[in-house]
């Protein structure tokens, strides 16, 4: 029950994802500056769902079962309205079930956790997904842990955890897995290379710096207290920000030729009505005079989250099924 074993088999899937900008660009006194490869993770992603889609097809055509997606999601934060759209929308284009479940911002936790179980029960699931955040009134970590491990799609139950955490095959969350996937796609081998980690997220960080150790890379997980962070930050051939800063990290805190991997979802106002526009947490224009590959925000990780959680998905109904 696997990301990254599954991935691991399958190097087709490692496509080249790397394309540089075309036009050469200048500095103030005309001398050329050179430029970041651009890390297309938009494009990666699309790649990946054309294979996940064949898998799909194959898996169907071996045991007539259709794999499902479940997703469920309380009240109606915007930012998750635009995510679930989406998750739904790319499941049913690479041929799986999505079953969408929709429930009011007053619904209680009991409620959740019904739900959560009649899902574990339903064959037809193989993926359940709650989305987050949950309203307040609702401990997200207890809903969460109701799953199935073998259903839990986003890597988040204490199995999941216990597992990656134990260089054991399990179910390995959605965002740090697409950040392995393009830095290997990228680098190729990531032994020995030091990885500086930008937040401690049980979402992103934790579980990054367990796949890049499993690398062999040297990990260090920075956090909010760290001190001198720039300092750390020059020595990483991979540089990953995941704090839910916007532009946070500067571009002389990047070691020249350095990988940098954004994981930063920001809306910033663009000034114009009430128009927002996303930015990482990377100053991306600076960095990427510096560093020697980089993902941009939008179409660098973001795209990559939702592929990977399809990507679960189906490996998660070969393990049901054992196909
Ligand atoms: P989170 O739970 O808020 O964690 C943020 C982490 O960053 C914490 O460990 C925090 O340290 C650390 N941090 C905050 N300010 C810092 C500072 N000034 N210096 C150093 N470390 C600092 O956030 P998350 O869920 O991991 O998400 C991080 C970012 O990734 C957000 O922008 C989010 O929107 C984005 N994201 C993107 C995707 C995607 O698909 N691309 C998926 C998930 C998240 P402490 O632990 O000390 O508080």
């Amino acid at each position: 029950m696997n990301g990254v074993g599954v991935v691991l088999r399958n190097p087709q899937w490692l496509a080249a994802s790397v394309s540089a900008y075309d036009a050469p660009r200048f500095d103030d006194n005309g001398a050329e500056v050179s430029e970041a490869t651009l890390i297309d993770g938009k494009a990666f992603a699309a790649g990946l769902r054309e294979q996940i889609a064949v898998d799909v097809q194959d898996l169907i055509g071996a045991t007539g079962v259709v794999p499902g997606l479940a997703v469920v999601m309380a009240g109606s934060d915007p930012a998750s309205e635009i995510y679930v759209r989406n998750k739904i929308r790319l499941t049913r284009r690479a041929g799986m079930n999505s079953f969408e479940h929709r429930l009011d911002a007053d619904v209680s936790e009991a409620t959740v956790v019904d739900l959560v179980g009649r899902l574990n029960a339903d064959p037809a699931v193989h993926g359940i997904l709650v989305q987050l955040p949950m309203p307040d009134h609702i401990d997200t970590n207890a809903v969460t842990q109701t799953i199935l491990p073998e259903k839990d799609v986003d890597g988040l139950t204490g199995f999941n955890v216990a597992q990656l955490a134990t260089g054991r095959d399990g179910i390995v969350a959605c965002t740090p897995l697409g950040c392995l996937l393009l830095l290997q796609d990228h680098v190729g081998d990531l032994a020995g290379k030091h990885a500086v980690i930008i937040g401690r997220s049980n979402l992103v960080g934790r579980p990054l710096a367990e796949l890049l150790l499993r690398e062999n890379c040297t990990v260090t997980v920075a956090h909010s207290r760290t001190r001198d962070l720039p300092a750390l930050t020059r020595q990483a051939d991979i540089l990953v920000a995941a704090l839910g800063r916007p532009r946070y990290v500067q571009g002389d805190w990047v070691k020249p030729g350095a990988i940098v991997i954004d994981v930063g979802i920001n809306r910033l106002p663009t000034g114009e009505d009430n128009k927002t526009r996303l930015v990482g947490d990377v100053d991306f224009d600076a960095a990427r005079r510096v560093a020697g590959a980089i993902t941009p925000v939008p179409g660098g990780v973001g795209p990559m989250t939702i592929a990977c959680l399809l990507l679960n998905t189906v490996s998660a109904a070969k393990v049901q099924l054992q196909a």
